[in-house]
């Protein structure tokens, strides 16, 4: 089997309302994806979670050529290749999350070709079922008497649902975060898992004050409270809190995960499968995770198409630690509006009494919606 031809396709939508988290408000939803083709017929599909025209632009003109004519099993040696073809330029950013994108839609095409589910070439499963919790409760107005009744009304909405734990949004100045969590978690009862993100909208002050405040909410993590690049400012604040520090989904390969494992710098890592190097850097990542004690819960943030990448990849995350009472990791499950996410793909992923199912097919899993895909295509 050769690879014959590979496509990328750059997808916007708008959405009617328009939310925010701590840098910006977000008014359309996009998306890359791209399609491998080959010579037996088998097509393999993959995510990208990145500013998706520039990584179209690296695939096209510089990934692409590379692939023409190789077989498509031989993925760590592709891996090894695509990297070393940027390294001296990209070591993370978009450059490796073009790679991200190839390298899931390459393990895609080797469970096609194999018959198998990518989980189980990934030596699982470990598990079959993954317990989500809801991404959302984003700002959605600036007028702070509805906002609360939006987010309200949108916690509830989760409760019904059957959602066990969710997240919402924080970062945008100490007492409008402090009266949203406190709001959340009275509207919801203390049996469920409540988090924070402030997408490295707070300093260490503002970080250090936020997290004193909300030790008595069991907050169940902080996800990136300071920018970054700063581990030492993670590594202080860890220290200076109970709540659980995480982050990562701003980082990638194994180096910036060795540096910030090594720093003692976060409780959980979060690399984003389609952004850190893809499927086959996000098994090494865990297993450098399990290695340091570190919790790994993935981000998700993309199309159905990275979502079933995330599946896969959630069924053979170690568990830390073997126990009765052991640990498993969440689904992060982006519930905010995409016209998309989910039409993708002909069945889509949905996470139905709080849990969602790994997809059992060949690849990942899952089949997608060329119709779709066209309507909206940009590129
Ligand atoms: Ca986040």
């Amino acid at each position: 089997m050769k690879i014959t031809r590979i496509i990328t396709h750059v997808l916007e939508a708008p959405i009617e309302k328009s939310f925010a988290f701590s840098q910006a408000w977000v008014d359309k939803r996009v998306g890359l994806v791209v399609e491998i083709e080959t010579d037996s017929g088998l097509i393999g599909w993959g995510d990208g979670y990145g500013p998706p025209f520039a990584l179209a632009t690296v695939i096209d003109r510089y990934y692409a050529p590379r692939l023409i004519g190789r077989s498509p099993l031989a993925g760590d040696a592709i891996w090894e290749e695509l990297y070393n073809a940027l390294r001296d330029h990209g070591q993370r950013g978009v450059p490796v999350q073009a790679l991200s994108a190839l390298d899931i839609a390459l393990w895609d095409l080797r469970g096609k070709a194999l018959g198998q589910p990518v989980h189980v070439l990934m030596g699982g499963p470990i598990r079959d079922s993954v317990r989500a919790y809801a991404t959302g409760l984003y700002r959605r107005s600036n007028t702070p008497v509805e906002n609360r009744a939006l987010l309200q009304a949108e916690a509830e909405g989760y409760l019904d649902a059957g959602f066990t734990a969710m997240k919402t949004k924080v970062g945008f100045g100490f007492r409008d975060d402090i009266e949203l969590v406190e709001m959340l978690r009275d509207i919801i009862g203390r049996e469920i898992e409540l988090f924070v993100d402030a997408n490295h909208g707070c300093d260490l002050v503002q970080a250090k004050k936020l997290a004193l405040a909300m030790e008595p909410l069991d907050i169940g993590w902080f996800e990136e409270p300071v920018e970054p690049e700063d581990l030492d400012g993670y590594a202080e604040l860890r220290r200076t809190t109970s709540i659980p520090i995480a982050g990562g989904e701003c980082s990638f390969t194994r180096h910036d995960f060795r540096r910030i494992l090594e720093a003692r710098a976060m409780d959980i890592i979060q690399p984003d499968t389609a952004s850190c190097g893809g499927l086959t850097e996000a098994k090494r990542i865990a297993d450098m995770a399990w290695t340091h004690g570190v919790r790994y819960q993935p981000h998700v943030w993309g199309t159905g198409i990275g979502l079933a990448a995330a599946m896969q990849l959630l069924a053979v995350l170690p568990t830390t630690t073997p126990a009765f009472g052991s640990h498993a990791p969440l689904l992060e499950y982006d519930s905010t509006q995409h016209p998309f996410r989910q039409d993708l793909l002909v069945e889509p992923i949905r996470v139905a009494d709080g849990t969602a199912h790994v997809p059992q097919g060949p690849g990942l899993g899952v089949e997608v919606r060329r119709d779709v895909l066209e309507r909206w295509r940009v590129n």
